[in-house]
């Protein structure tokens, strides 16, 4: 079968693997129905390291249970699933507290940008969707279910984590899909007002679609003056940072208000960061974010999609098959498309 391995900066390609088979009773096998590319793959596409094994790509993906383990005991073959990026039993002591992106036996997804893959842990990580055949459903809808996995939850964890709540100024760094669901899930939430910083037209219009009050292009200093200037001096009470990058971190802080909530979803691409009097202290400021257990949100979730009072699938602008990939990977990396959804069956 095919799959999706990335063996350096750059260098993304699809190539022949045998097909993934059950190794713990546990495990699942899932065919892959819709995959997509993240915002994250972006990190290594600049910065991995050139090895021969490669790295397997897709951590986000919607399938159909194809085979099961024996110790498998909520999923049978033919079952539609979500599986969240982040692998899990949802029974250990981190799981039941919510952090489902440390469980013990967790692992990350891979193989989301293939034909086919084997699922860890398949009772807690697969999530099954009733009522849908992913055969015949539509693009729009396969799409929402399969922001589930990722990207929708991660802005919905940015936002939860916030503690964005009625009244609420909340600032959104980022205008990637992330970023646009950190928006819609602020809104969610009944923050007063949303303020997105980006730049790029088409993705902040749909942001303002999903609820931002106010598109901030400005970047820096300059972006974190007009921040302070919308909201009479004072900042703003969340801080929701979707890039990952240290100027965004920067901004975050820049921004928020005293006694303010920063929460970052964006991959941090740094280890040490500012934290004394001119950056989070002297503001009495939280820090707070991190992976987003996709697991704790998805079943609330996945109701408002079926009964479309969200459609956080909107961020796909473009749908590749497998040989498209790595078109799909340059083509987000050069911001020509937002989110690249990747059918395995075109
Ligand atoms: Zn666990």
């Amino acid at each position: 079968m095919k799959a999706t391995f990335m063996y350096g900066a750059g260098d993304v390609r699809v190539i022949e693997v045998p097909d993934p088979r059950i190794v713990e009773p546990t495990d699942a096998i899932v065919r892959v129905v819709r995959g997509c590319i993240c915002g994250s793959d972006l990190h290594p596409f600049h910065s991995l390291r050139a090895s021969e094994t490669g790295q397997h790509m897709g951590h986000e993906a919607i399938g159909v249970i194809e085979d099961v383990g024996a110790d498998v005991r909520t999923l049978a073959k033919g079952d539609f699933v979500i599986i969240p990026f982040h692998l899990q039993d949802n029974t250990c002591a981190f799981c039941r507290e919510g952090v489902h992106t440390s469980c013990i036996h967790g692992g990350w997804l891979a193989g989301g940008q293939g034909e086919a893959l084997r699922l860890i842990q398949a009772d807690g990580s697969a999530v099954k969707v009733p009522g849908v055949n992913p055969d015949t459903a539509d693009d729009a809808l396969l799409g929402s279910l399969l922001t589930l996995s990722d990207v929708y939850l991660t802005g919905w964890h940015a936002a939860f984590m916030g503690r964005v709540a009625p009244g609420k100024t909340v600032t959104v760094i980022g205008d990637g899909a992330v970023g646009l669901s950190a928006v819609l899930s602020a809104k969610e939430m009944g923050a007063e007002r949303i303020i997105l910083m980006g730049r790029h037209r088409v993705r902040t219009d749909l942001g303002r679609e999903w609820g931002a009050t106010h598109v901030v292009a400005a970047r820096g200093a300059e972006g974190v003056a007009e921040v302070i200037e919308l909201t009479g001096g004072e900042g703003s009470h969340v801080v929701l940072e979707a890039v990952g990058h240290m100027p965004a971190y920067e901004q975050a802080y820049g921004i928020v208000r005293p006694g303010g909530v920063i929460s970052r979803v964006g991959v941090p691409q740094y280890e040490a960061a500012s934290v004394g009097f001119g950056s989070l202290f002297g503001k009495n400021a939280t820090l707070t974010g991190g992976p987003a257990p996709v697991r704790a949100y998805i079943d609330a979730a996945i109701p408002k999609v079926l009964n479309g009072e969200i459609d956080p699938g909107r961020v796909f602008d473009m749908t590749v098959g497998l040989d498209g990939v790595p078109a799909g990977y340059a083509a987000m990396d050069a911001r020509e498309a937002l989110k690249v959804m990747v059918d395995p069956t075109r």
